[in-house]
């Protein structure tokens, strides 16, 4: 009986904890808790592994979000899962939301910057502009070969946010920039929910839903 109690007392712990670190108020942070622990379960059978893999994750940004894009989903998931052990843990799960569809536009100039930033070096490089760009491109059905027009984007977005001139973009170029141009923030690709997804995914956590 004692270890239930104390099991609820650091379960409601843990919903304030979530909720003062995130844009969610607390039956926010435990419907998505609750969420979270189905997706989880239902890629582990019955067990109580409280960790999302990232098929499930996939899975949620495609139903919830419409995203598809398989380069930029990756880069999602390793923005969300913070301590890279390859699960989406409870934690992560709330606060990446709170980023992702209530981030301020310091929080969310971060997120991008990590998503975009393929090899968590601190600079987002020529290389992976190019690839991002590249990809985003992908989609679009061009008659020449696209990469000249891509090396020019390039040279533009290096010329308006490069600030220290060593050809690769640190945080703080990032953030002097997109700060002045929040419309630049997804330049390299749609990380961020629709504003139609958004509305939507919130209002199902708001209600009650069995
Ligand atoms: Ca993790
Ligand atoms: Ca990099």
């Amino acid at each position: 009986m004692e270890s239930l109690k104390a099991k609820a007392r650091n379960r409601s712990k843990f919903v304030a904890e979530l909720h003062r670190k995130s844009h969610f108020s607390i039956p926010e942070v435990e419907r998505l808790l609750k969420m979270h622990e189905k997706i989880s379960s239902d890629s582990h059978g019955k067990s109580d592994i409280t960790k999302m893999e990232r098929q499930r994750f996939t899975d949620v940004l495609y139903a919830e979000f419409r995203m598809t894009d398989d380069v930029l989903i990756d880069r999602i998931f390793r923005a969300f899962d913070v301590d890279a052990d390859s699960y989406i843990s409870a934690e992560e799960w709330v606060l990446g939301l709170s980023i992702f569809l209530r981030g301020s536009v310091e929080e969310q100039i971060k997120y991008t910057f990590k998503v975009y930033d393929q090899n968590a070096d601190g600079f987002i490089s020529r290389e992976e502009m190019f690839q991002f760009l590249k990809n985003s491109l992908v989609h679009i059905q061009i008659e020449e070969d696209p990469d000249e027009g891509i090396k020019d984007m390039i040279e533009i977005i290096l010329k308006k946010a490069d600030h220290d001139h060593d050809s690769k973009l640190s945080m703080k170029d990032f953030e002097e920039t997109l700060l002045d141009e929040t419309l630049m923030l997804e330049l390299l690709g749609p990380c961020l929910p629709s504003r139609e997804a958004k509305a939507r995914f919130l209002s199902s956590i708001a209600c009650d839903r069995k």
